[in-house]
């Protein structure tokens, strides 16, 4: 078979679009070979493209047309030149738009032939993730990479409208720009004007989005690419798609309110509602409760204080934690009662691999109290845990002792391996809940100094603002973080507006004035001239698009994403590059 060039043939409809009010249509389609079935003296194809699939069908009193479309292979691109026609009852498929008619052909053209591809794209088969990176583009011919992607041009143009509604301005901020500290390494780019000098990649737009509010812009919003050069880790990549925005004279509750109805907007373009206003909790309480500052809420069982009953007793694991100003845990598993010995051994095993200094269980099974720690505490203490932990009859208590955080860390871990194990994770429920209340900075204890726990532009709350230089470690900052069903969609804060503070918070990071203004001067300087109180968010939108795709990573909502090791399989970078293209740069690469 030849391939034929197109000349000024002319689609006349996609592979999605036709349907009996068509019959009798005389028609041009165009698209990819999805299936052939040889039929003997007749052929059916399928022929494919982004919007659905038509079946073709080649009758046997055009012979010489029977003979082509028996030698069509599938990812072979042609033209059909038919007439719709309905199909038989008994042949209607109504699982597809086209399903109730077909196309028989008068002319086939073929307009590109295809070598075998390396997995079917027209069946869902299991394929190594690494053989479709290196093969992208036969991947993205998949049905539902493809409603990933169109899903994901969905929620780009609501997200605009949105905002657009909301009286902000999309604006870009440059990508060749000054280090943005967002805890992360900078990618960066040689200057070759500029010999030794480079630019920085933006972690974020932050410091530009503070900036256009000094100009005066009121409201910012853009969809644009971050970079960060961290250690990937499964829910990461190197370059990722923030929806940015900064609002002047806002207050959280301004942000919050920005946000929310955003969220609904979004969740409908699944079908699904978020009711506003969303859950708040402080970051302290998510701790203590949950174990974790992005608390997945779907699965409930609630961490507890359960210290109480072991303080005077004789179990001196859960005591000897208390007296060292630790203290007891835990949570309660409904139905947990059926749980067998290998099903307990499993828990107290996980517990282990999680780092912690182990677990003890609990419940009341047939009247009588069942526990791990039964002959070392006692009955009527661990009955107390019981009743203090509200376990009814049914179910299930898990407890564990040590240092308040990290025994919540424990716990929190622990409760969501319980929760996926059960299928407590509705992947149909959307539990939203803003953190608030961050701590402001974090000890580095290799480091001996304090670190910033958003950014260095996050104001101290009020109330905490005066303890910033005698106590740090108990300032809490205005940031919050948005978390959907464990998973942390957005983060911001109300930014620090006076230069005077700014200056102070620099220093308390260990920036002396001179590394500073070096690093940020541009920025102080621009504090100086009348800026507005202002605050504002990121969402990560590739972890917005995984949820709502109902995927579990966020590769499978972007076109052309990269490997856990920065690498993109298909174009093979990151590469050497021409020697001389090093020169230029002035770069020698060492041994
Ligand atoms: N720039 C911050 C980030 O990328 C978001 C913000 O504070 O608005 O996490």
């Amino acid at each position: 078979m030849q391939i034929e060039p197109l000349h000024d043939l002319v689609r006349t409809h996609t592979c999605g679009e036709l349907t009996v009010a068509n019959d009798g249509a005389d028609v041009v389609l165009m698209g990819w070979v999805h299936r052939v079935r040889d039929l003997g003296a007749l052929v059916f194809f399928d022929l494919r493209d982004r919007h659905g699939i038509t079946q073709i069908v080649v009758r046997e009193d055009s012979p010489g047309l029977v003979d082509e479309a028996n030698r069509l292979r599938a990812e072979y691109v042609v033209a059909v030149i038919g007439t719709v026609v309905r199909r038989a009852k008994e042949a209607v498929n109504p699982k597809v738009k086209t399903g109730e008619i077909e196309v028989v052909a008068r002319e086939i053209r073929l307009l590109n032939d295809a070598k075998v591809p390396p997995f079917p794209i027209n069946e869902d088969t299991p394929v190594a993730e690494e053989t479709r990176l290196r093969y992208r583009y036969l991947d993205l011919r998949r049905p539902k990479l493809q409603q990933n992607l169109i899903l994901r041009h969905k929620a780009m143009l609501e997200i605009r409208r949105y905002f657009d509604e909301q009286g902000f301005l999309e604006i870009e901020t440059p990508i060749l720009t000054k280090s943005t500290p967002e805890g992360a390494r900078d990618y960066l780019v040689p200057s070759r004007v500029h010999e030794g000098e480079f630019y920085a990649l933006p972690q974020s737009p932050q410091i530009f989005k503070q900036i256009l509010m000094i100009a005066g812009m009121d409201r910012y919003v853009q969809i644009v690419k971050c970079f960060r050069d961290e250690d990937l880790r499964a829910d990461r990549q190197p370059e990722f798609t923030q929806v940015d925005l900064e609002i002047s004279f806002a207050t959280e509750n301004i942000v919050f309110s920005t946000l929310e109805p955003l969220m609904d907007r979004l969740l409908g373009l699944i079908g699904r509602r978020a009711t506003a206003p969303f859950r708040r909790m402080p970051y302290a309480e998510a701790i203590a409760s949950y174990g974790s500052d992005k608390p997945d809420l779907r699965p409930g069982m609630e961490l507890k204080d359960l210290s109480e009953p072991f303080r005077e007793s004789a179990f001196s694991l859960f005591r000897g934690a208390i007296e060292s100003g630790g203290g007891v845990r835990g949570f309660v598993i409904p139905n947990g009662v059926k749980y067998s010995r290998k099903d307990l051994d499993r828990l107290s095993e996980e517990a282990k691999q999680l780092g912690g200094g182990g677990i003890v269980w609990a419940r009341r099974a047939e009247g009588s109290v069942q526990s791990s720690a039964l002959k070392a505490a006692g009955e009527d203490v661990i009955g107390r845990a019981l009743d203090m932990s509200g376990a009814g009859p049914a179910d299930l208590l898990v407890m564990s002792s040590g240092a308040h955080d990290p025994t919540a860390r424990l716990l929190g871990s622990l409760r969501l391996n319980v929760a996926k194990r059960e299928n407590w994770l509705d992947p149909n429920r959307f539990e939203f809940l803003w953190v608030v209340d961050f701590p402001m900075f974090e000890w580095l204890p290799d480091e001996q100094r304090w670190e910033f726990m958003h950014h260095p532009f996050t104001s101290p709350l009020e109330s905490d603002a005066s303890r910033l230089e005698t106590d740090p470690g108990s300032v809490r900052a205005r940031a919050y973080d948005l978390v959907l069903n464990g998973s942390e969609i957005a983060g911001g804060s109300i930014r620090i507006h006076d230069q005077r503070l700014q200056r102070l918070v620099f220093k308390l990071l260990g920036m002396s004035d001179e590394e500073a203004k070096l690093r940020f001067g541009f920025f102080v300087d621009a504090l100086e001239y009348g800026t507005p109180p202002h605050g504002g968010i990121a969402i990560g939108l590739d972890r917005v698009m995984a949820i709502l795709a109902g995927e579990a990573s966020i590769r499978e909502v972007i076109a052309f994403p990269k490997t856990a090791q920065a690498v993109d399989l298909m174009s093979g970078a990151p590469s050497t590059v021409d020697p001389k293209q090093l020169r230029d740069l002035k770069i020698r690469v060492a041994e």
